[in-house]
């Protein structure tokens, strides 16, 4: 379309400016996609009958959901009011986000952390105050903390942070939270919870009920491998919840993914089996690197983070070519998901030649 005077109707200005969010890439047809921490297995056979079952597709969905919603409750120790269901924990982030910032307000968490976050501060109108990691790529808790103005209206902290990797731990999480006034709305993003194995790790599920304004979100993307089906969960007060339920869009969560997400708890244990076998090639390879030269954060999720700093592009080009999509975030380092067991060794194999070709960063003595 060539459309004369299109360049005159009038956007909200942040908004012409922003790019839609850039969904990992694509490999080539043998290669493997390892840029978007999804599940490498394919669906159980009990969660593929259950949406097969959920046929009336030209009905709405339940929105109510009140099945798997009685059920999540039960497992938080929480009334069926405090569980909230979104298209993803997207959904959910932009929710609560739009439900307690706007313009004049700051929204406030770590950086680098999720990348969805900094466009969907933007559209609510609110700004974004990021505070960076900490040298080990973990949260810097006091310094976010100091970061709190009389604008701050919703802090996301993000365990383990995507990117990097590491958790916050519970110790550091409810020191920051008594130091977070309680007026202001505090999101635990915990998507990628079921991989973490470090027992000193913050606990969403353990801190439910004792903080008014604490809401933590999960999904059923990443462990139980629904990515495609769109669906995640927030527990917290009613009240708050009622507040992002006002911000939803209606019925956006299907009856195939609400019929996923109950079978996939039926079958916990396969599922976590299968999250037990991708922590512990995480931890493999992440040794391997480390004896490679690497300097790799503690990895805590489904992925690892290779900084790679100036050299990220080129890096990127080099797995892509050997048909290994990775998410670069240029310029500070490469985001590797731990996907099928043959994609191990030829990750291994690039890291190696990768790995001389970069320098040391003379601040820190690390690469990257
Ligand atoms: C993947 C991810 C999510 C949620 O993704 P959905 O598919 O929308 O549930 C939320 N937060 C972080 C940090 C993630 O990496």
């Amino acid at each position: 379309m060539d459309l004369q005077n299109v360049d005159r109707v009038l956007l909200r200005p942040e908004i012409a400016a922003l790019n839609a969010y850039a969904q990992g890439r694509t490999p080539s047809d043998d290669g493997f996609k390892l840029s978007s921490n999804e599940n490498p297995f394919n669906p159980l056979p009990g969660v593929l009958d259950a949406v097969a079952a959920t046929n009336a597709l030209n009905r709405y969905p339940d929105g109510a959901a009140l099945a798997l919603r009685d059920r999540l409750a039960d497992r938080f120790g929480v009334g069926t009011a405090e569980v909230h269901l979104g298209a993803g924990s997207v959904a959910l982030l932009s929710q609560f986000i739009n439900a307690a910032a706007g313009p004049g307000d700051e929204v406030l968490y770590a950086w680098r952390s999720f990348e969805a976050y900094p466009g969907l501060v933007v559209v609510s109108g609110a700004s974004s105050v990021t505070v960076p990691l900490l040298p080990d790529a973990r949260h810097d808790l006091d310094a976010m903390a100091a970061a709190i103005t009389d604008r701050t209206r919703v802090i996301i902290v993000c365990t383990p942070n995507n990117p990097t990797g590491p958790i916050v731990t519970a110790a550091e999480f409810e020191r920051f939270m008594a130091s977070v006034p309680s007026d202001r709305l505090v999101l635990l993003d915990e998507a990628y919870s079921e991989f973490v194995t470090d027992p000193d790790r913050v606990d969403g599920r353990t801190l439910i009920g004792r903080y008014p304004n604490l809401v933590v979100l999960r999904t059923f993307s990443k462990a139980y491998g629904l990515a495609g089906l769109r669906i995640g969960y927030a527990v917290g007060p009613e009240r708050l919840l009622n507040a992002a339920r006002a911000a939803a869009i209606p019925m956006s969560v299907t009856d195939n993914a609400q019929a996923a997400a109950l079978a996939s708890l039926e079958r916990e244990d396969e599922l976590l089996a299968r999250v037990a076998e991708i922590g512990a090639r995480r931890d493999a390879l992440r040794d391997e690197l480390i004896d490679q030269g690497w300097n790799i954060p503690t990895a805590q999720g489904n992925f690892l983070w290779l900084p790679t700093g100036e050299n990220t592009a080129a890096a990127a080009d080099a797995f892509f070519d050997a048909g290994l999509a990775v998410r670069a975030f240029a310029p500070d380092g490469i985001r590797i998901s731990v996907g099928e067991p043959e994609s191990v060794e030829s990750v291994l194999k690039i890291t190696k030649e990768l790995v001389g070709t970069l320098r040391k960063n003379p601040r820190t003595g690390q690469l990257g």
